[in-house]
């Protein structure tokens, strides 16, 4: 990121975002400049990611891009759940697929959490500097209790160890993240069965006792157990980022309970307001439900990749898919359709073909001497106008409406109606920095090969094969259009599949 040391100076101190425990647009002030802690709840690695995950995950990875740009520090933190999401029949969901798979639950862990870096690869998203996981910090995790059990903010209960919510309301106060009242909610839980060994409904388990049959579980002076799921991301925060760090993230389905739960816990063990800024991003929806696993609304990134879904007219790139995420702010709903989809891919191509241009032209090796002063005002008017939109609570959609605006100039440019003459190499350069910076290194919108080549080559072909085994001619058709918007060209042989780039 070459232009970020130069505009270091100039850029900090401008951003906002939307904090949502003050629910307000706040200055982005860090706690220790240029250093930078963000956090964010990674994915539950006992199944594929779905496309609102990744949808989650691109929204936060252009966040760490932007605030990398301007020149901070950042440590970025994104966690693996391994241990201790529960299911509502009480059953840990990496432990149940591990039963019905026949296998280790490591393996199932393993197995998903490669496939997560595989998908993050494939749309673009830069890793998290630390990864850690959940089974990894079991060790942290039980100090974490033994500090709240210490002060009094827990306590034991049959083999289990639960957060005592009644003490710490005392003190401070639960909810204050989402915004719910201690009374409601003790009125809606009242009605949840299986809460014998709490004292109050609304505590929330550190510990758990295992049931004999339960396969995932360390023995420790309580019971053989396991730890509560919301414990794990209050200690690794910690434990990376210090008892207070700067942005703390994740889906708004996290909010309550999952954050208030952390809150909660890192303030009991340290008397300290873990994040100074919550960021929750807005979920996916499909004909408005949120895309969830369980409500079966699911798309799974390969399916839309390949088109290989019911509901798809076709499939669709992953930077084009990107591009799609990306044209509304992370903060708003973004429903799912083919329509809005194609609609993307327009603008995607569009956005790439200028890019493909701007990289071919040229300045002339003379500067111009003769300028158009109004040209040249307006150019470097929408360059600044990019760096507001990113700095106005990192505004994607504007951001993309001003680069369409630069590529204006730069197709007149291209096409002879603006000479060269018009404007000094320095607006040039300005200009194509400017493109060029926010496409390719904020946006993370990249020439397709560059970054996926052989793997999405691979996923299409084997979905082709796997379309043309099962004689589904109109995949077949539609599988060999991706193909050949890819510039590939699929040749049927007697018993495989051949393939070769146009030329
Ligand atoms: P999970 O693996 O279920 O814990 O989810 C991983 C991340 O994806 C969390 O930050 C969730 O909030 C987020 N997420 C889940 N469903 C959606 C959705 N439909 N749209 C956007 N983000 C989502
Ligand atoms: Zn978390």
């Amino acid at each position: 990121m070459h232009l970020a040391k130069n505009l270091l100076t100039a850029m900090i101190g401008k951003l906002r975002l939307t904090n949502s425990l003050t629910r307000k647009k706040e200055l982005f002030e860090p706690i220790n400049p240029p250093e930078v802690g963000m956090y964010v709840c990674g994915p539950t690695v006992y199944s594929d990611v779905h496309l609102g995950n990744v949808r989650t995950f691109i929204s936060f990875d252009i966040i760490n891009r932007y605030l990398k740009f301007l020149g901070y520090k950042v440590r970025y933190v994104r966690n693996i759940t391994d241990v201790g999401h529960l299911l509502d029949n009480g059953e840990d969901k990496i432990s149940k697929k591990a039963r019905l798979n026949k296998l280790e639950p490591m393996e199932i862990v393993q197995k998903y959490t490669n496939d997560f870096h595989s998908v993050m690869k494939i749309f673009n998203v830069l890793p998290p500097d630390i990864e850690p996981s959940a089974i990894g910090h079991l060790f942290e995790q039980v100090e974490m209790i033994e500090t709240l059990l210490s002060k009094g903010f827990a306590y034991q209960a049959n083999g289990s160890v639960y957060f005592d919510l009644t003490r710490y309301n005392k003190l401070y106060a639960y909810g204050k993240l989402s915004g719910r009242k201690i009374e409601d909610l003790i009125n809606q839980s009242r009605t949840l069965e299986g809460q014998d060994d709490k004292k109050n409904p609304l505590d929330f388990a550190l510990w758990k006792k295992a049931a004999p049959n339960h396969i995932m579980k360390w023995k420790t002076k309580w019971s053989d157990g396991f730890p509560g799921w919301h414990l794990e991301c209050s200690v690794m925060s910690t434990k990376y980022l210090g008892t207070q760090f700067d942005i703390h993230g994740g889906g708004l389905d996290l909010k309550f309970p999952h954050h208030d739960c952390e809150i909660a816990q890192c303030l009991g063990a340290s008397d300290k307001e873990p994040a100074k800024y919550w960021m929750h991003t807005n979920m996916l929806t499909v004909n408005g439900q949120k895309m969830s696993k369980s409500l079966g609304n699911a798309f799974l990134p390969w399916q839309l990749i390949s088109g290989n879904h019911g509901m798809l007219d076709r499939g669709y790139s992953p930077m084009a898919i990107r591009f799609f995420m990306l044209q509304s702010h992370y903060a708003s709903n973004l429903d799912f359709s083919n329509e809005a989809l194609n609609g993307s891919v327009k603008g995607y191509t569009k956005l790439a073909n200028g890019i493909r241009i701007l990289k071919e032209i040229i300045y002339p090796k003379h500067d111009s001497l003769n300028v158009n002063a109004a040209l040249i005002n307006q150019i470097n008017k929408i360059c600044d106008d990019c760096h507001s939109a990113m700095d106005d609570d990192f505004n994607t959609a504007l951001t993309i409406g001003h680069l369409f605006n630069l590529l204006k100039k730069v197709n007149s440019l291209y096409s002879k109606q603006i000479a060269f003459t018009d404007i000094n190499k320095a607006t040039f350069n300005r200009m194509k920095t400017t493109l060029l910076t926010f496409t390719e290194e904020i946006l993370g919108i990249k020439p397709e090969k560059e970054i996926n080549g052989h793997n999405l080559l691979n996923i299409l072909l084997e979905n082709y094969v796997e379309a043309k085994e099962s004689k589904n001619y109109k995949k077949v058709d539609s599988l060999r259009q991706r193909l050949a918007e890819e510039g590939i060209t699929v040749k049927d042989m007697k018993d495989s599949v051949g393939w070769a780039y146009n030329e």
